[in-house]
């Protein structure tokens, strides 16, 4: 078709990958403010280090990270609004509201959890489905960081009894599913659980003293011995980087902070 028959020599077509790409990989999430006290269900499954970085928003998201979590919220959105129509046998929720009080015996605060689960079913389970890069990793047992999210999913939802982490390989070809799709089916596990209320007060603590010294940028967690992909993978924002380079005396930064 010519310029002229397609109407204008100055109009050019969208370029909706750019578009994808400018709203989806290459942007920096922003910081919520949220109360010292108050963290979201994902946020609780990290250790001390990751859930203080994630509490002031101190690195940056790998772009492969960026893109599976783009795939989830895609898919996400279209469980929200198919599957509750395709289950005969029992009523879903999707996108259900966790709203949730943890009382501290110990300290002058109590904990808030508050958040989403994907789905929630009138049969008491709670699922969390997540796509991954590889669902070898998961075979034997869930990561850590998901089955602390989905117990806490149990404890602060009430007529919930189990949990349902469903894993499924993010490569598209939606084939072969005993290879590519791993579940993990479990009821409240109260010990991990407390542990991870420990974490969450201590990192509570110390997000409460860094928002009163303006210390926020400057995690009181180092790294463990654990040697595991978070650290790994740890890249400081931008402007983090650069508070912790003038704090420094001679100006020089360490990426190890
Ligand atoms: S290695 Fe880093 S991410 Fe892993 S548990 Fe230790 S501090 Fe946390």
């Amino acid at each position: 078709m010519s310029d002229e028959e397609s109407g204008s020599s100055n109009v050019r077509p969208l370029r909706i990958h750019e578009m994808i790409e400018d709203e989806v990989i290459d942007v920096e999430y922003g910081l919520t403010p949220k109360p010292f006290n108050q963290f979201s269900p994902s946020m609780v499954g990290y250790c001390k280090r990751q859930m203080y970085n994630r509490k002031f928003n101190l690195t940056s998201m790998d772009r492969y990270v960026k893109g599976i979590l783009h795939a989830g919220t895609v898919n996400h959105f279209w469980l929200e609004h198919h599957l509750p129509e395709m289950v005969q046998d029992r009523a879903v929720e999707t996108e259900k509201r966790v709203r949730v009080e943890v009382p501290v015996d110990d300290k002058d605060f109590d904990l808030y959890v508050y958040g989403e689960a994907d789905v929630v079913d009138s049969k008491g389970f709670v699922y969390d489905h997540k796509f991954t890069a590889d669902v070898s990793y998961v075979s034997d047992e869930p990561k850590q960081k998901d089955y602390r999210k989905v117990n806490m999913y149990i404890y602060g939802l009430s007529d919930v009894h189990t949990g349902q982490l469903e894993y499924v390989t993010r490569d598209g070809k939606f084939q072969d599913a005993s290879e590519n799709v791993v579940t993990h089916t479990f009821g409240f596990d109260e010990e991990t659980f407390n542990a991870t209320v420990e974490n969450m007060k201590e990192v509570a603590e110390k997000v409460r003293i860094a928002k009163m010294q303006g210390t926020e940028h400057i995690n009181p967690f180092d790294k463990c011995e654990s040697d595991c992909f978070f650290c790994e993978k740890e890249v400081l924002r931008p402007e983090v980087k650069e508070k912790l380079g003038r704090n420094k005396p001679d100006g020089n930064l360490n990426d190890d902070e």
